[in-house]
């Protein structure tokens, strides 16, 4: 069902996505409702598919993003700590930051400059967004998210929006016991969604899911 849901509103968008079984929780249709995609993405902001933002960089399609905030969902709860790897527009950040709240951290990383000011720009389009930023819950940093983001470990959950080109025992590391690291990993020429919990006793587990294609995790652009 995915690309069938296109909206001309965000709403009619979130609402076509929980129709077509895509959003399955009632905190994240909330959270995607509560984000404007128009003040992330280029054009077309309700059609379901991922979108150039320059840069190299993709804004992921929705169905993609409420898949991941499915996926990481247990561990998004209020006060958690978050890190957003491969932030690019920032939209995955704002809505992460919504289902946390309130007290919640999220850390976005991306190893583009630019990409960097684009998230802070767009994120000071709404008042929400201005509030989570002055606040500190939303932070927007430069850096090469292959190494995690030490400075604000350990997190409930990490997200990366960037195909691994393998599997980093940084990102692992930096998980709480339980927590939990969402992840496309590229083996064999074919990139696939990685869910990895660590448990309560340190223990760790690797599920993997659906096919995907996104931009690669790599090194910044000379
Ligand atoms: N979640 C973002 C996805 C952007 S595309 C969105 O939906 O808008 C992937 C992003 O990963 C790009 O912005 C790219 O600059 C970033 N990226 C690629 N390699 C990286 C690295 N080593 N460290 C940090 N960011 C990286």
């Amino acid at each position: 069902m995915a690309w069938r849901s296109h909206g001309a509103t965000n709403q009619e968008l979130v609402e076509n996505l929980a129709k077509n079984g895509l959003i399955k929780s009632a905190s994240v249709k909330q959270a995607m409702i509560r984000v404007d995609r128009a003040h992330y993405a280029p054009s077309e902001p309700y059609d379901d598919r991922p979108q150039s933002i320059g840069h190299r960089a993709t804004i992921s399609a929705p169905h993609m993003h409420a898949s991941a905030c499915e996926s990481l969902l247990t561990y998004l709860k209020p006060g958690a700590k978050v890190l957003d790897i491969g932030s690019g527009s920032g939209y995955l950040t704002h809505v992460l930051a919504e289902l946390i709240k309130p007290n919640g951290v999220v850390i976005g990383v991306d190893h583009i400059q630019a990409l960097v000011d684009m998230a802070n720009h767009n994120m000071a389009k709404s008042t929400e967004g201005r509030e989570l930023l002055r606040s500190g819950s939303v932070q927007f940093v430069k850096a090469d998210g292959r190494k995690g983001y030490p400075e604000g470990t350990p997190y409930d959950a990490i997200h990366v929006g960037a195909a691994a080109a393998e599997h980093h025992q940084a990102l692992v590391d930096q998980l709480k016991a339980p927590g939990r690291l969402f992840v496309p990993v590229e083996e064999d020429y074919e990139q696939h969604i990685y869910v990895i919990d660590k448990k309560e006793d340190g223990s760790v587990e690797r599920k993997k899911l659906y096919g995907v294609r996104y931009v690669p995790l790599t090194d910044a652009p000379s």
